[in-house]
């Protein structure tokens, strides 16, 4: 049976919110997050006005301030998000059971079963859309298609405040043509990796076997082998509890120095930090992943006394295991931050996604 899958991601979630509240902060470049004298700090999500300038999430506000002088920088109110967040997956509720959010502002909905008789995905995702602006004064990008990946794609390409349908008659051709950079989950660094194998499309991976895809990429071999194919039969899973927080990078040279390591842990731990806070989520392991020149991974734990979301305290605790870890003479060329062990987490079973909300991998 052919599935219907709706992916739901919020135009500028954190921005628009904003500016819906703030009348003063309409028609204007803003970004949420950073800081206004341009001293830290990252930006969360830039409004369309910022992004005419180039302001992107996860640029720094000082980069920011730089592209646009004028920018309003406004300091996140992570409760009212979640608020919004939970109004948007009452209107979800009315369409289906079968809801599975990405984050604050991202969902996927498997409306297979058609609850309120409407007639076609595509009627359903207008709909929902509709009830979105009209009840929350917000706007939605949809995508609609036969599986996660292409629903999450499609979203993408009619946004903001539109939406794309990927029918499976079409599912082969979009697939051939896809750049293997929008494959979902391929970073810079496997994009790259691809490129230099000669894989530039779909239908590049296509041409592939794989045993091949697998020898060189690993699992995500298997992975790509299917979805060049257009087939994932990931399902939409509801209430996914979030069991840890992780983020990492990987570096373009080697480090071989505490000193250039410090400054890339920390914005690591930031991303980290940043998460755990927008999830109201509070975990008592840190753990660092530490990737050498030769491959070699290693991960060291410690478990803390008393459950944090604290950037410094979170930072601490990884230099420390990091210099634990013995560094002499070795070459690093990534680096990760995961905690877990959570206490009191929160309701909502949410995990930052990617979109465009800040996003750092
Ligand atoms: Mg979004």
């Amino acid at each position: 049976m052919v599935r219907k899958i709706i992916h739901i991601d919020m135009d500028a979630f954190y921005a628009s919110i904003e500016q819906r509240d703030n009348p003063e902060y309409r028609g204007k470049p803003i970004v949420v997050g950073g800081s206004p004298e341009g001293r830290g700090g990252v930006v969360a999500t830039a409004s369309y006005e910022a992004r005419k300038f180039g302001i992107r999430s996860a640029m720094t506000s000082k980069k920011a301030l730089e592209l646009c002088p004028e920018v309003v920088v406004v300091r996140p109110r992570f409760d009212v998000y979640k608020t919004v967040s939970g109004q948007i997956r009452e209107i979800f509720s009315r369409y289906t059971d079968l809801i599975e959010p990405l984050s604050l502002d991202e969902a996927f909905l498997d409306v297979s079963f058609d609850k309120q008789g409407i007639g076609s995905a595509i009627d359903i995702a207008t709909a929902i859309r509709c009830a979105i602006r009209e009840e929350l004064g917000l706007t939605a990008s949809a995508g609609i298609s036969v599986n996660k990946f292409l629903a999450k794609i499609a979203s993408d390409m009619n946004k903001p405040d539109g939406q794309t349908f990927i029918g499976p008659s079409r599912v082969e051709a979009f697939m051939e043509a896809l750049p293997v950079e929008k494959f979902f989950g391929v970073g810079k660094v496997t994009a790259a990796k691809m490129r230099s194998l000669g894989l530039l499309t779909g239908a590049d991976i296509k041409k592939k076997e794989e045993a091949e895809l697998v020898r060189h990429f690993g699992k995500a071999g298997h992975f790509y082998y299917k979805i060049a194919r257009g087939i994932d039969e990931r399902p939409v899973q509801p209430d996914r509890e979030i069991k840890s927080l992780a983020a990492e990078d990987t570096f373009p040279v080697d480090l071989t120095l505490l000193d250039e390591m410090v400054p890339e842990l920390e914005k690591i731990a930031g991303t980290v930090a940043q998460r755990l806070g927008r999830n109201r989520l509070k975990g008592r392991t840190i753990t660092v992943k530490i990737k050498y020149a030769d491959f070699r991974v290693i991960t060291r734990s410690r478990s803390l006394v008393r459950a944090t979301d604290e950037l410094g305290v979170i930072l601490q605790t990884a230099v420390e295991l990091l210099v634990g870890s013995g560094l002499e003479e070795k070459k690093v060329r990534l680096l990760g931050i995961t905690v877990s062990n959570f206490e009191g987490v929160g309701e909502g079973p949410m995990e930052v996604g990617d979109g465009d909300q800040l996003e750092l991998f």
